[in-house]
């Protein structure tokens, strides 16, 4: 049996699901009184552009209580808009990929100019085209269609990871995902019902979420098993097919936490073009082969801010997980000696009381450092 044969088959039963089994809990997707849209009802694109954006790295259940701090720190696009940077990376700390907020900051200008009004809380006035939304920085097809279509109830097709599933399964296709794109994108516009295009996309994400898992789809419920060639014929966890892995490179990083002699300590902060940029950071660097970790620590802080300093106890180590690598963290209390210090390697550097962290943005990786310092400073009694 061919797909296209069975496309209006496909649209009702996986409609028809969807009612019963959506997630019409997840609190973007409802209306401002909090219910279900009804059919070609309008509804905020506001907050479903933030969670589209933070879900594009983070799970559902880490990016709820994160969006909904979002939402009451910038209820509005116009809001978020006039805020600085930095409160915008605050709230988006320990979401990680900061890169994400400054997107998301750029395109808030972009999307006033857009709308060309102050009046942002009207929701007709957002863009419709698909063309719009993907000309502003981190919105690609897959964003931008699932906004479009969550939002308006427009038909514009959607393919992140789920539904690239799904639709592997659903075909046995015999490529990977990212090789087999284009008819995985042909396979999104045919089957997409163009009467209800906003529930047919969220059924789909919903059921590559809840039944057409990654290890243990749950093909017995599933509405698309009388459809689905990887069920019929094969076994569904072999689709779609891998690629090769990418190898993990491991990096051991030497972290000082230098203290003056009136007990501050010093930060600095990234450059804006680096990765993470404008976030806060210890300073510190790549361990060389042929160097100890304390003498890491003051050769790149003599690097990063040319003063000398005594390496003193270690205070934690540790390792951090990223997509492409993995560093060791090897995190020294440090005595400032002599010197000035300058930003040769960022954009500027503070010297802070340590109890005034939690006012500065940093990565991921640092949370554990800053943890580490309160309980040796007898912050966490
Ligand atoms: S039948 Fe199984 S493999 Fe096929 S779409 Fe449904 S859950 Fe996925």
């Amino acid at each position: 049996m061919d797909i296209v044969d069975s496309i209006e088959d496909i649209q009702n039963e996986l409609l028809a699901w969807f009612l019963n089994n959506g997630r019409h809990w997840i609190p973007w997707k409802l209306n401002k009184y909090g219910q279900i849209p009804k059919s070609r009802e309008i509804i905020s694109p506001y907050g479903i552009w933030i969670a589209e954006i933070m879900l594009q790295q983070t799970q559902l259940k880490v990016v709820i209580p994160y969006w909904e701090k979002w939402m009451r720190s910038f209820p509005t696009l116009k809001l978020l808009e006039e805020a600085d940077l930095q409160t915008v990376l605050l709230n988006w700390q320990g979401l990680g990929y900061y890169s994400r907020a400054k997107r998301i900051h750029t395109s808030s200008q972009l999307l006033v100019k857009l709308i060309n009004t102050n009046s942002t809380r009207n929701d007709s006035l957002w863009p419709v085209q698909i063309d719009q939304w993907m000309s502003l920085p981190g919105i690609g097809r897959s964003t931008a269609g699932s906004i479009i279509s969550s939002a308006f109830d427009l038909p514009s097709p959607i393919l992140d990871g789920n539904v690239k599933r799904i639709f592997s399964r659903l075909i046995a296709s015999d490529k990977s995902s990212r090789k087999d794109d284009k008819r995985l994108w042909r396979l999104s516009n045919s089957l997409l019902s163009v009467e209800s295009p906003r529930n047919f996309n969220q059924a789909l994400m919903d059921l590559g979420a809840t039944v057409c898992t990654k290890h243990k789809p749950r093909c017995y419920c599933c509405p698309l098993k009388n459809y689905c060639l990887a069920f019929i014929k094969y076994d569904p966890v072999d689709f779609p097919k891998k690629e090769m892995k990418k190898i993990i490179s491991s990096q051991q990083i030497g972290i000082g936490l230098v203290f003056n002699k009136e007990g501050e300590l010093l930060i600095d902060q990234r450059n804006e073009n680096s990765s993470m940029g404008g976030m806060w950071e210890f300073p510190g660097g790549k361990k060389e082969s042929d160097e100890s970790i304390e003498d890491t620590i003051k050769r790149e802080i003599t690097e990063e801010l040319g003063i000398n300093i005594n390496v003193g106890e270690k205070l934690i180590s540790f390792e951090h997980l990223y997509s492409h690598k993995k560093l060791h963290f090897t995190v020294h209390i440090c005595e400032w000696k002599s010197g000035n210090p300058k930003a040769l390697a960022s954009q500027r550097f503070l010297w802070i009381a340590p109890d005034q962290l939690s006012n500065f943005p940093f990565p991921a990786a640092n949370s554990r450092i800053i943890a580490a310092l309160n309980k040796h400073l007898g912050f966490d009694k």
